[in-house]
Parts: structure tokens; sequence; C-alpha cells
């Protein structure tokens, strides 16, 4: 039996739930952030190589290849999209791609990032026909659909957009998981349906920041689970300054951090989501994170 773990990203979204009249007026959108550290043990065969892991992804990886497959109705933000408070357009993925150059800065060893940016670089798969997904369904997909394994020099990591929600028990659907990342293997799950319900109430905010939230929500939550899957916090890699939020499992004690766990029943994310907006840029990992990686030889 092989243990695994999971880490899920809660954003929280729910807006427009006119099931609760005492919402005060301007509080239009309404955060729930969560994040629960599972353990699931699975039998093993996660279907990956002897070079999926930390030691190697912090030593000889040359290339960091990220593979993208989404089922039809869950299609990721592509292309470029237009920052509606700076004005400026650039690649939605970059943002995801300009996190991953960060963790890697700075170090003796030089990383080449590899990640789709356009539609046409990202795979159509079958509708999988479910509702709910466990890590076990997850690590199966990535069985299937990965099409290449990591190497010495070579990390490849499996991305998928989904369709339905997660389940920590196979039945119940968890509608406020975003994202999840299977520890011990490449394999990150996206849940599609969680990201397109985030609206504001405000119909004049939702036409003008409505998709730019979304988009750098779904940015965020893969930044935030391609960080656990790459050892974050005390998950693999060691910390330099202990930053460890114990008590919210593998996560980081430094709130301006995407690593960092919001307490429920608040608009943290959302307000932290805005902050990048207004700013403009794209770093979220902060410094005691950045500093694990940056220095981290295994
Ligand atoms: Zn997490
Ligand atoms: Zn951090």
């Amino acid at each position: 039996m092989k243990k695994i773990f999971c880490y899920i990203l809660l954003f929280a979204l729910l807006l427009n739930l006119p099931c609760k009249p005492s919402k005060p007026k301007n509080d239009w959108i309404k955060g729930l952030a969560a994040l629960y550290l599972l353990k699931t043990a699975i039998q093993d065969a996660s279907g990956t190589s002897d070079y999926d892991n930390i030691k190697t992804w912090y030593s000889t990886m040359e290339t960091l290849e990220v593979q993208v497959v989404y089922e039809s109705g869950a299609t990721p933000y592509y292309a470029t999209f237009t920052n509606p408070k700076t004005g400026n357009s650039q690649y939605v993925w970059d943002i995801f791609n300009d996190n991953l150059q960060e963790m890697f800065k700075n170090r003796s060893q030089s990383i080449t990032t590899s990640v789709p940016k356009e539609l046409s670089s990202m795979t159509e798969i079958s509708s999988q026909s479910k509702s709910t997904w466990t890590t076990s369904d997850i690590t199966s997909l990535g069985k299937t659909y990965r099409t290449e394994k990591s190497t010495s020099t070579k990390g490849v990591f499996f991305v998928a957009f989904v369709s339905g929600y997660y389940s920590s028990d196979g039945s119940t659907q968890d509608t406020s998981v975003i994202g999840v990342s299977v520890s011990g293997t490449p394999y990150i799950a996206i849940f599609k349906d969680v990201i397109t319900s985030i609206s504001y109430s405000n119909p004049v905010e939702e036409a003008t920041v409505g998709e730019a939230t979304r988009i750098y929500v779904e940015q965020a939550t893969l930044v935030h689970e391609m960080g656990h899957a790459l050892g974050l916090v005390n998950n693999g890699v060691t910390m330099v300054t202990s930053h460890q939020d114990t008590d919210n499992g593998k996560h980081c004690s430094n709130t301006a951090c995407v690593m960092y766990y919001a307490n429920s029943g608040t608009s943290a994310l959302v307000t932290y989501i805005e902050s990048y907006l207004n700013s403009g840029s794209t770093v979220m990992f902060k410094t005691y994170c950045l500093e694990d990686t940056q220095s981290f030889t295994p």
C-alpha cells in the first residue's frame, strides 16, 4: 500500500445567494476558503516513474513540462486576456509559468519550463461522465492520459481540467474544491465547474472584472497545487525559515503567499486575487516559499 496525501485548495465562491438575506448589501462576494489535508491509502501503481520525485526535480531536472488535458465543457482559459484594472494584455498561462520560473530562480540548476498557452497545445479528452472524483480517480486519469513519463532531466506534470466535483468519500460532492494535487504523483486536477460558478452579484462588477477574476482564480489554483506537487510547504522541500502553518497542513503562514490557507467565511481569496489584478503582478509565491525552493539541495 502506498500512502498518498491530497491537498485541496478550496476557494470560495458562493455568490448570488438569495438564501442569505442577512448578507450585507455590499458583500457581493462571499468567500469561503478552506483547505483539507486528506490521507488516503491506495493500492500502488500510480503510473509514475522513478523520476517523479522531489529529489530529481531539484537536482537533475532541466525541463519542467506541463501536459494539460481537458474534458469538453471543462476547457481551461487560454490565449490572452486584458486585465481590466491595468489595461494590459498577457497570456493567461504566463501567470502560472511566471510562478514556476520564480520557484527555480537563483539556483545552480537551470530550468526551462514548457507550459501550453494556446488551446491547440492542450489535449481534449473524451467525456469521463463523472459527477465525483476521488484521488484514485485522478491518479487513474493521469495513468491513462499522461503521454510521457518523467526522466532524470525532464519532469512531466499532468494537469486535467474536469467536469464534476471532488469527493473525499466517493459519493459526496465537495462543490467548493477547485483543485487537487495528488501527493507523491505529478497529477493535478482542476474542477472547472467550481470556477465557472464564480460570479459577482453586482452586474457592473461582473461585466468588468468577473472574467479576469475567474482567470486569476484558475491560475492561482494551478500555482497553489503545483506548489504542493513541488514540495511546499515542508512537503518534501526543507524549510529555510520556519513558516509552515501546521494547523492547516502543508501551508504557509505568510498571508500574502499563494500557499497561505485562508479562513472560511471571509472574502480573503477574492481580495487576494483583486490585489493582483490591481497591481498587474503575477508572482504569487512570497519570500519564505521562494527561499525554500530556490535554496533546496536534496
Ligand atoms: Zn493547499
Ligand atoms: Zn509561502
